[in-house]
């Protein structure tokens, strides 16, 4: 599943006219913080409780021990052939095989055995082998109606069979006894248990262990206008509004359109047919193996029996798409299916060329062939994820998927493809493979967001992404959210529906993927790629956990001759929340040796003292690091050291008076380094010198590093400053690109402080030089794309964005007469590469002709990547009036998708014009937005942060309070809880560092 990743983007200015001296202050774009999600709360009160639970379970197990040991002696008999395939069935704890602990609700035996649904997971008495699925649909009131067969073993005696529904209405139950007497047994009682999700069917007499037995229910339901389940959108052609049904049933909505145990270890093979009117196509996971098609006009189709799978990895969809179609080398059928205006123009034609390449590569890459004879991709108007990968038909909402070349920019294209590239690599890591349970969650999403890169870098290897864009949108991007303190560890416990939606967040895939790619660098690529080959043989159809990954990569090791234990490495990194701050510095007693010491980073150390339950025990890491030496000219190779204790010393290459040290080479750990301050010094000087000597990825990585080890208080303020001095000779994209990120952040603290003109005349400063050198970009380019131009063109763009956020007047001068060009001649000569920035630009400096013009094309324009930048560049304005009647549109009309309207209230809260505007209609919406994206958790997580990460006073920070205290939060709490500890650390910024920052730009020489 693809979260929707926004890159670099969101421009808004302060008000000003254009000939105004004061000039505008720009604001900041790429937001980190905003493409954030949930991090489960860690509060004392929480870890009190654990602490005490654990306390009082030691006594009771004691006590639990003992009559059960009396209890199974007498039983043992009768148990004894359960055992095995029970605990095997059940998930976690690191091992497929091993019986799961963190299994929800009260593990009292007794309670199971009587009242089953109680419990927040399925009991394991039950296992399903197969479904025959039958489904009407009814798209002219949006209702349809179901029978379901499932065919299940009993493991353990019991009376009852409890399945999963939501919002289902269930018409009727037979349920039929094994083969060996066959025939309808007796139902006792049958009722919802709405608070699980569960329907209870309660039979006279017990099922038997180790037969099998059927359950038939036929049942009705909604065809909601909604997000989740079997939902429907809608599009327009040639005038008239048609519409779709489609499905999303991860992590837990499968329940909303069938019967089923929708728990991922449950696999079963499933057969579906779906009935409908034969205006209509239909389209599942298999390929249609007969339809038959009534006199009626009703056409049915039966698709052939999948493979073993996932309930919520099962999809179907029934539309008036059209399609285009490749065959891969190997015989796989690939279409991507579209509004048929969207296929006609062509719009779907590089989405379906690269996914043919992706099916060869991952073939290739991994040694498993595709599975199945078929894949379709589907692009879909409106969808609360980017993509998810369901097998054989991954839905994509259209902005991931279609592409128009020629106004297509290239980061829309470079988004696009990392959204496909992800969807496939899933085809094998979630769909072939599935985690046993939600909490190693990222153990396909991890995967998944790291072939992001590897692969985009098969399609275009001149990108550079894993070496380089990896460690800017990957790495820095997530350590901000892994710094904090209520971050939470990468495998968390899971227990509630409300607590699987909490796993999707950045932490379990950016952090994934950052370990995997940490990892895989310390094994060296053949021995990984060997290693997840065994993998994914081992464990296909089926589900894995942690340490069967662990287990087959240390294997793959020791084949090599390489002893490392790799669950004892990694379980550090997996079960610990947060990362380590690595400090090197020059022992003064050894001669050429460094003393290393490893401490949990936090921004905020008072998060630490408010909850010193969870932060007493001390946080060691088994870190790879890599150490070099280097001096003006030339740097040592580097080899690992791992370092396990608090402080290590370790030999390292010749050293005098002038040679510099440098940690983490490339940026391949997960982790950040500090030196002492004459360290810091010969680095920043080597950078002023000849910075090629240190590699691109380092030198993002020292600036990504520098800001925020002063932003935690660990260097001082100024550090930083005057790093950023080498920027003009700085050629490359990656370190401009980690430099702007950091400046975005700052400029969010400081864009409301009397001083902010220091700051931002700093920043043109160090911007100028290039931007006057690089220019903009002329020629409108012919639709191909150059992707040798690549790292040229996103550094031009960069800077652009850097000169008119921070207020170059030759930006804005260029901007606003691109924009009257556009108007005046209705001819849109902008390059699409800078549109974002233009468009955002005009409709702040501008009048309201422009903001009424731009609205306009907004709903002229059918290329989906144009209309989402002229919607995000609507919400530039200054004016309130017209802010607010685009929030209350947003909101009110089915003018702009759902999951848009997210970025509209985000977008206006960015403006510093708006933001007042967008926190306050945040807080009276509240219980409307609640009610419509609650359930869909990642988008209501990403919108607190993004309305609340510019709060920075005192005052506002009570405001975020009360607000708290007197509504409900929903599965929201965890957002809200990390929202006010990051208004709490900008808050204290103010206090500690704002002054001692502002000093030294009023007398820096460069200033
Ligand atoms: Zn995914």
């Amino acid at each position: 599943m693809s979260l929707d990743d926004k890159r670099g983007k969101g421009l808004s200015f302060t008000q000003m006219g254009i000939e105004d001296n004061n000039m505008r202050n720009g604001r900041g774009l790429s937001d980190q913080w905003a493409d954030t999600v949930v991090v489960r709360p860690r509060t004392t009160d929480r870890n009190i409780t654990v602490h005490k639970k654990l306390v009082l379970g030691f006594a009771i197990s004691i006590l639990t021990l003992i009559i059960v040991t009396a209890i199974a002696v007498l039983l043992s008999v009768s148990f004894e052939d359960c055992t095995v395939a029970e605990s095997s069935l059940r998930a976690g704890n690191g091992s497929s095989t091993k019986p799961n602990q963190s299994q929800g609700g009260n593990p009292n035996h007794k309670d199971e055995d009587t009242q089953p649904w109680r419990h927040h997971r399925l009991p394991t008495s039950l296992r399903p082998r197969h479904y025959d699925l039958k489904l009407s649909v009814y798209m002219d009131n949006f209702t349809f109606s179901g029978e379901v067969n499932i065919e299940f073993e009993c493991v353990n005696s019991t009376k009852f069979i409890v399945l999963h529904t939501d919002r289902l209405e269930v018409e009727k139950v037979v349920v039929y006894s094994d083969n060996k007497k066959p025939g309808v047994m007796r139902i006792h009682r049958q009722f919802h248990y709405p608070s699980n999700q569960v329907y209870v069917i309660a039979l006279h007499r017990e099922m038997k262990p180790q037969r099998t037995y059927k359950v038939n229910i036929t049942f009705e339901a909604q065809i909601e206008n909604e997000l989740l389940g079997f939902f429907r959108s809608s599009y327009v052609l040639n005038g008239e509004k048609r519409y779709l049904a489609v499905t999303q049933f991860s992590p837990t909505h499968a329940r909303k359109a069938f019967p089923c145990f929708d728990e991922p270890i449950y696999k079963a093979t499933f057969r579906i047919s779906l009935k409908h009117e034969a205006t209509y196509l239909s389209l599942s996971n298999m390929p249609v193996e007969n339809s038959i098609t009534d006199d009626d006009g009703w056409v049915t189709n039966y698709f052939s029996r999948t493979p073993r799978m996932s309930t919520y990895y099962l999809a179907w969809t029934v539309c008036n798409f059209t399609y285009k179609e490749a065959l891969t080398d190997s015989g796989v059928l690939i279409r991507l299916y579209a509004r048929p205006n969207a296929i006609s123009s062509g719009s779907g034609d590089y989405a379906l060329q690269i996914t043919k390449r992706l099916l060869q590569f991952y073939e290739d890459y991994f040694k498993v062939k595709y599975s199945l004879p078929k894949l379709d991709l589907l692009a879909v108007p409106k969808h609360p994820y980017a993509a998810m990968e369901n097998w054989g038909l991954s839905v994509f909402v259209e902005q991931k998927i279609l592409l128009d070349p020629e106004v297509s920019s290239f980061s829309y294209q470079m988004e696009l493809t990392m959204v496909v590239v992800h969807e496939i690599c899933h085809q094998w890591f979630g769909d072939l493979v599935t985690p046993v349970w939600w909490e190693d969650v990222w153990l396909k999403e991890g995967f998944a967001h790291f072939f992001e890169y590897v692969g985009t870098d098969f399609l275009f290897p001149k990108w550079n992404m894993e070496k380089q864009r990896f460690l800017t949108d990957v790495l820095h991007e997530v350590m901000l959210l892994d710094g904090l303190a209520s971050s939470h560890p990468i495998s968390q416990e899971v227990y509630e529906a409300t607590d699987i939606d909490r796993v999707f967040d950045w932490i379990a895939y950016k952090k994934g993927a950052a370990l995997i790619r940490m990892l895989a660098n310390v094994m060296g690529q053949s021995v990984f790629q060997r290693g997840l080959n065994d993998y994914l043989m081992t464990h296909m159809y089926g589900n894995a956990a942690r340490d069967d990954l662990w287990n087959k990569l240390s294997e793959a090791m020791q084949r090599e001759g390489k002893d490392i234990n790799i669950k004892e490495v990694m379980d550090r990194w997996t079960l610990q929340m947060g990362y380590p701050v690595v400090t090197i510095s020059k022992n003064e007693s050894l001669d050429n040796a460094v003393t290393v010491t490893q401490e949990h980073f936090v921004y905020d150390m008072d998060a630490k003292i408010r909850d010193p339950e969870l932060f007493n025990r001390s946080f060691l890491w088994h870190i790879p690091l890599t150490v070099a030496v280097g001096n003006s000219t030339h740097i040592s190779p580097e080899a690992i050291i791992w370092v396990s204790n608090k402080t290590e010393t370790h030999k390292v290459g010749q050293m005098d008076e002038e040679t510099w040290l440098l940690g983490n080479i490339n940026q391949m750990g997960y982790f950040r380094v500090n030196y002492d301050l004459h360290n810091w010094r010969l680095l920043m000087e080597q950078l002023m010198n000849n910075h090629a000597v240190i590699s691109i990825g380092n030198r993002a990585g020292l600036i990504d590093d520098v800001f925020n080890l002063a932003r935690a208080g660990f260097l001082p303020q100024n550090v930083p400053l005057q790093m950023i001095c080498y920027l003009p000779q700085e050629k490359e994209f990656l370190p401009w690109h980690a430099s702007s990120r950091a400046l975005y952040q700052l400029d969010k603290l400081l864009d409301r402080t009397e001083d902010y003109s220091l700051f931002s005349d700093y920043v043109l400063k160090q911007v100028a030089p290039k931007y006057h050198k690089l220019g903009w970009p002329t020629t409108s380019p012919d639709g191909s794309f150059m992707q040798s131009a690549y790292q040229a063109e996103e550094l031009q763009r960069e800077v652009i964005m850097l000169a008119c956020s921070f207020g170059n007047k030759h930006c804005h001068r260029q901007a606003v007469s691109l924009i009257s060009d556009w108007i005046s001649s209705n001819k849109n000569r902008i390059p699409p590469n800078v549109r974002d920035i233009v468009y955002c630009t005009g409709v702040s400096l501008m009048d309201e002709d422009v903001w009424e013009f731009i609205w306009m094309k907004f709903h002229s324009s059918t290329a989906i990547s144009e209309k989402k930048v002229l919607l995000e560049a609507l919400t530039c304005s200054d004016n309130s009036f017209l802010l607010n009647r685009l929030l209350n549109l947003s909101l009110t009309s089915d003018l702009v998708p759902d999951q848009d309207v997210i970025d509209v209230i985000i977008g206006v809260g960015r403006n510093p014009h708006g933001r007042h505007l967008a926190w306050r209609y945040f807080r009276d919406k509240w219980d409307t937005l609640n009610a419509r994206y609650g359930e869909a958790l990642f988008m209501i997580s990403k919108l607190i942060s993004g309305v609340t990460e510019f709060l920075n006073t005192e005052a506002e920070l009570s405001e975020l309070k009360d607000f708290i205290q007197t509504s409900s939060g929903g599965g929201a709490v965890a957002a809200f809880a990390r929202a006010v500890e990051m208004v709490e650390a900008n808050v204290k910024w103010h206090r500690l560092y704002e002054r001692q920052f502002y000093q030294w730009l009023r007398k820096s020489p460069n200033g």
